[in-house]
């Protein structure tokens, strides 16, 4: 770790897009906090989908760049005019830019900081802010769920599948997950799903028709895109809401809005998290939701991948061999 006073801090940089090898770790200067930032000391960071976007260029980013948009720290020092928080406080993030989460210290926006709870750890704060927040405007947002309805949650055991899962499920939801290995399967069933589905994109909306009485889903939570989209529009129910928001597998192909109406008068929507947290108010309500039902044991949260923050490549590689499961962290040194 290096001081306040030395403004050099150690960070990733990508100087290209491509395949992990164009991770580089790297001393970069970090200049004194701008009126209305602080200087925040990571102590673990999230590791999600979308810095492999960012990282292959899927979602182009001017370089050079960091990545990495969440993360638990500790107040180093306040910009002017920053009020509301102190140094030494417990911070979380989950900011959409400048993504630079994969480094020792960096400033950022105070308007973007949560504080951390005592009783939520700080892995747990980096696993769980910008997917638990997902889970939550997908849930509440995007598409209202009730209880009895029946729900379609692709990567069920994944970051952002764990907590869709357990919140849908609290909520009374009949939750299918939809994962790649026994593994996963069972993880999935723990947190809640009543059915889980291995068998691939080809059997899919069959099995869910067979599922729910030939009626379909009212909604699927899809992230893996482009596999997928077509099997997940042919599981909906009638006026069924496609929730298309990630693209592990590649982006989702085009479609005309003729397909919506023979498939049964559907609804899409294409969300992205930051613009439902753009409100501070909302989102720190939205944070207070996440937090409540962690600490009353709703939701599990299970960092199962813990990386050296400089190794940030294994954790990459990991994710896109679909080797994890649950959330994923680096540690700084
Ligand atoms: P996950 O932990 O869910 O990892 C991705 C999972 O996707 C894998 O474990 C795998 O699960 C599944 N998958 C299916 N096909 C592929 C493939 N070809 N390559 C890799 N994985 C595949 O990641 P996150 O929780 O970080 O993110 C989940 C998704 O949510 C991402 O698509 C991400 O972009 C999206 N997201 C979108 C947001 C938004 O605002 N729109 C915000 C946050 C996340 P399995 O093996 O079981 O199939």
């Amino acid at each position: 770790m290096t001081s306040p006073e030395t403004d050099q801090t150690k960070a990733i940089r990508i100087h290209a897009f491509g395949d992990t090898s164009v991770l580089q770790w790297e001393s970069v200067a970090l200049p004194s906090p701008a009126p209305g930032e602080v200087r925040l000391h990571h102590t673990a960071i999230g590791v999600n989908f979308i810095d492999t976007y960012h990282r292959s260029g899927l979602y182009p980013l001017t370089l050079p760049t960091g990545l990495g948009s969440e993360a638990s720290a500790v107040i180093e020092q306040l910009g002017s005019g920053v009020t509301g928080f102190h140094v030494g406080q417990r911070v979380v993030y989950a900011g959409r830019g400048p993504v630079d989460g994969y480094s020792e210290r960096r400033n950022v926006p105070a308007d973007w900081l949560i504080a951390l709870p005592d009783d939520i750890d700080d892995e747990v704060g980096a696993a769980s802010l910008l997917k638990g927040l997902t889970a939550w405007f997908l849930i509440h947002r995007s598409y209202r769920v009730c209880a009895g309805d029946w729900v379609l949650v692709h990567a069920a055991a994944g970051g952002v599948g764990q907590f869709l899962t357990q919140w849908a499920a609290h909520l009374g939801a009949k939750v299918i997950g939809v994962v790649s290995s026994a593994e996963k399967a069972a993880l999935a069933l723990r947190n809640g799903c009543q059915h889980v589905l291995t068998s691939g994109p080809a059997e899919l909306a069959g099995e869910v028709r067979a599922l729910t009485d030939a009626a379909g889903v009212a909604v699927v939570y899809d992230s893996v895109g482009a596999a997928t989209f077509e099997a997940s529009l042919d599981s909906l129910a009638r006026h069924g809401v496609m929730v298309s928001y990630g693209n592990a597998s590649g982006p989702p192909p085009p479609i005309a809005p003729l397909d919506l109406a023979r498939r049964g008068s559907l609804y899409l929507t294409r969300p992205v998290l930051f613009d439902f947290i753009a409100d501070a108010s909302e989102r720190e309500a939205a944070a207070d939701a996440l937090f409540g039902l962690i600490r009353d044991g709703v939701l599990k949260v299970a960092v199962n991948q813990r990386f050296a923050l400089a190794d940030a490549a294994s954790a990459h590689r990991a994710l896109e061999a679909r080797a994890t499961t649950g959330a994923t962290v680096l540690l700084p040194d």
